[in-house]
């Protein structure tokens, strides 16, 4: 911490001359490398750094919360995103940017530039994004939720990365706070909403009981249920595509926890851009379909092939393995159902908002489009231990 300091483009270019693996990397003499900044998330300092050879994109951790610096933030985000990026490369190696550094003193991150990649929330909002994005995320869920569970692997191997990751506080923290509390809470500073048009929605929602006791439900799931280690924060900003080749990005939030709270982060930001821009809703549900019908395959797939593997003693066999996959396929969709609700309303209502509705013609239309997610999402909170399969959750639309 002592000899942490935030690097500025003249820093990050002294200290990239200095690495002899990234000096290489890049090429060509360091006075001539192009730095560009390209921070558009709400927490940290992102570079990218061009030379005649290649590139590289530099993430550092800054004290506090990039937008607001009176809200400080421990620094150690950064090495939580550098060791999810390593307990998934062996998966998905071929889905996330190459970890090529990092640096426990600065807190900075040395990737894999994705050059020639948009970011996928602002390619659905220009509507230039490829239909078919949502099966690589399906099969990026179901290769990472499989294969870091308790059930690829031995409990003594998975244990102690369950305890490196439950020190992710801050961000731990964060999600608890304003996903899971503020947009409920009446007179929380953090809350903000399209006024007078949807007061009285809000009103409803923050006096709701019943939504309430469902909300703390998914708390507690959220905080007890280590499944396998999630992102913990995959929404359309932190997925990054070129043509079909489709990367995920930031995972500062990794955390073990319930496998649907990944998934319901994603769908719910697949149903708010469906209703942000109408135009897109029937592409949506298409994209919804295809992620699950992806996600299903690779899971059972990795499942059955796992069943006489040495390092598991599952009970389970040919007979009794497809039961037992309907069983967890129904248990992780009332998690989606659930996590995709509070996000809907959290990306309406709280700190940190969505530019899909920017996309609405005129405030008339963005007012009912809020109004649409808000209400879907507090069907999906109250409904979601009814809901089992892609249909039921469809049908909450
Ligand atoms: P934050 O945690 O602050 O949200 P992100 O990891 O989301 O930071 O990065 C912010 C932005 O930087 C992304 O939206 C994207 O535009 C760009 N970016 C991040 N990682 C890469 C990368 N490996 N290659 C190219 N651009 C990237
Ligand atoms: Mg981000
Ligand atoms: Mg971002
Ligand atoms: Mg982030």
């Amino acid at each position: 911490m002592k000899d942490y300091r935030t690097l500025a483009p003249e820093d990050l270019r002294a200290y990239l001359a200095a690495q002899p693996s990234l000096a290489e990397k890049l090429g060509g003499s360091p006075s001539d490398w192009a730095i560009r900044e390209v921070s558009d998330g709400n927490l940290n300092n992102v570079y990218l750094v061009s030379g005649s050879f290649g590139g590289v994109c530099c993430k550092q951790s800054l004290p506090h919360v990039r937008v607001d610096p009176s809200w400080r933030m421990p620094l150690d985000r950064a090495a939580f995103e550098a060791r999810y990026l390593r307990c998934i490369t062996p998966y998905v190696g071929h889905q996330i940017p190459k970890l090529l550094h990092y640096d426990d003193v600065l807190f900075l991150i040395v990737m894999e530039s994705l050059t020639g990649y948009q970011v996928l929330r602002g390619a659905l909002n220009e509507g230039i994004a490829q239909p078919g994005f949502s099966a690589r995320i399906g099969e990026y869920l179901g290769h990472t939720a499989f294969h870091t569970s308790w059930l690829a692997r031995r409990f003594e191997d998975v244990a102690p990365e369950m305890a490196a990751f439950s020190h992710n506080h801050a961000l731990i923290r964060i999600t608890v706070d304003l996903i899971l509390t503020d947009p409920y809470r009446k007179g929380c500073s953090r809350n903000h909403w399209l006024a007078p048009e949807l007061d009285d929605l809000v009103e409803a929602l923050q006096s709701d009981k019943a939504l309430h006791v469902a909300v703390g439900h998914l708390q507690e799931r959220f905080l007890s249920a280590p499944e396998a280690l999630l992102h913990g924060d995959l929404h359309t900003g932190s997925i990054m595509l070129r043509g079909d080749d489709v990367r995920v990005i930031d995972g500062e939030f990794a955390l073990y926890g319930p496998v649907g709270f990944d998934a319901g982060l994603y769908i719910g930001n697949l149903l708010l851009h469906g209703l942000a821009c109408p135009e897109h809703a029937d592409w949506m549900r298409d994209e919804i379909i295809e992620f699950w019908r992806a996600y299903k395959t690779i899971y059972s797939e990795q499942r059955r092939a796992y069943l006489n593997h040495g390092d598991v003693q599952s009970l389970l066999d040919e007979n009794t393995l497809p039961r037992e996959l309907t069983r967890s396929f129904h248990g992780f969709m009332k998690d989606i159902a659930g996590f995709a609700g509070v996000e809907m309303i959290r990306r309406t209502i709280g700190y940190a908002q969505i530019s899909d509705y920017d996309r609405c013609v005129d405030r008339p239309a963005r007012a009912d489009a809020m109004r649409d997610a808000l209400q879907v999402g507090r069907s999906l909170i109250l409904e979601a231990r009814q809901i089992e399969t892609v249909e039921g959750l469809l049908a909450m639309l």
